[in-house]
């Protein structure tokens, strides 16, 4: 008995994990941590490559809606498993995997039904205190994702706000013969215009504020890119849309998107608002539209490893700025600061 306990803590292998915390606003702290296997199912990843998000500028500038400080960072990860569960899912040390970082109770009626987007008790690793702004984590194998050889561990770390822009498009009903706008040229944007491109439908157009993102836009083939500060020249697209994404979360866009709607035209919701906001809902009662929300992802993570792995979608394009993950404070104020015109900011880890 004493020898086959000695025996299993010695399969018990420790990871030194060194993590990035915000514990107040502006400030960061790396703590150390041990990080074991603790359920047969589970795995032990060396995180690669780890990208930032809205929600991390957010906890960063002592901003985010849900979270209090310290506030692990990171939910956009790639890596490489290092230790891996007998009951795994078949995965195993040496893997290249994509975690998705939302846990779900997997009980609830929503679960139940595999909506688990919608899960009562819905959160992130993150609010769990288990970040990608780390060198290791510990997840549930059954929320990894097998990463092909021919995308890099910094595609991977772009897959989940992928997963998100797959979940968005799919929320409309798009028709060869239509019009699609995107308004926002961040990150969930330019993956709606990839996504709106290679479903063949007859003209793409990108509002948005940033020149270099709005470049990009147009080299990656949008048919039409505005900015918005021409008011005039955005105003001329009022009613032209049979398809609208409203993929940045302010009251001026969500207006924009009810007015460049055509008459039964739909709007997909992607962009998060901050505050309540004034809508005139009288354009979407006269004009009969069509509102839809899109809430992250649900079984998304397969089809965006698909879509970049076949070159379909590029990632590579929206990766601005690299760091290490020591150079982590450099990363968040390259991302914050508009100047930049930054898209995606990765940290290696
Ligand atoms: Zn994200
Ligand atoms: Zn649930």
């Amino acid at each position: 008995m004493k020898n086959k306990k000695r025996q299993k803590n010695k399969n018990k292998i420790k990871f030194s994990n060194q993590k990035a915390n915000v514990v107040a606003c502006k400030k960061l702290e790396f703590t150390t941590e041990e990080i074991t296997l603790t359920n047969p199912e589970n795995i032990i990843v060396k995180i690669k490559s780890s990208a930032i998000c809205g929600g991390d500028k957010k906890a960063y500038i002592g901003k985010h809606p849900f979270v209090d400080f310290p506030i692990a960072l990171g939910h956009e990860f790639s890596g490489e498993i290092v230790a891996a569960g007998k009951k795994a899912n078949n995965f195993s040390a040496g893997d290249r995997v994509v975690v998705e970082p939302a846990v779900n109770c997997g009980n609830c009626s929503n679960c139940l039904q595999g909506k688990y987007n919608f899960c009562q008790d819905l959160t992130f690793l993150y609010r769990q205190g288990k970040a990608g702004m780390a060198q290791y984590i510990e997840v549930a194998a059954n929320k990894a994702y097998k990463l092909p050889d021919s995308l890099s561990f910094q595609e991977g770390a772009l897959i989940e706000p992928l997963a998100v822009a797959v979940h968005a498009w799919q929320r409309n009903q798009v028709k060869f013969s239509d019009k699609v706008a995107i308004i926002g040229s961040g990150t969930i944007g330019l993956l709606l215009l990839q996504l709106a491109l290679n479903s063949g439908v007859k003209k793409t157009t990108i509002f948005g504020i940033s020149d270099s993102k709005l470049e990009l836009a147009h080299e990656l083939g949008a048919d039409n890119v505005i900015k918005n500060q021409n008011k005039s020249k955005a105003e001329k697209l009022n009613n032209k849309y049979n398809q609208v994404f409203e993929a940045v979360g302010l009251e001026q866009t969500l207006n924009q998107a009810l007015d460049i709607t055509k008459p039964d035209g739909r709007v997909v919701l992607v962009g998060l608002y901050k505050n309540e906001i004034l809508v005139d809902l009288n354009k979407a009662i006269q004009k009969e539209l069509n509102i839809y929300g899109s809430q992250g992802y649900c079984w998304n993570f397969s089809e965006a490893i698909d879509l970049a792995a076949s070159g379909k979608i590029k990632l590579n394009p929206l990766i601005t700025n690299q760091f290490k993950l020591a150079e982590i404070d450099k990363a968040l104020e390259t991302a914050i600061d508009p100047a930049e015109e930054a898209i995606k900011v990765i940290c290696n880890c």
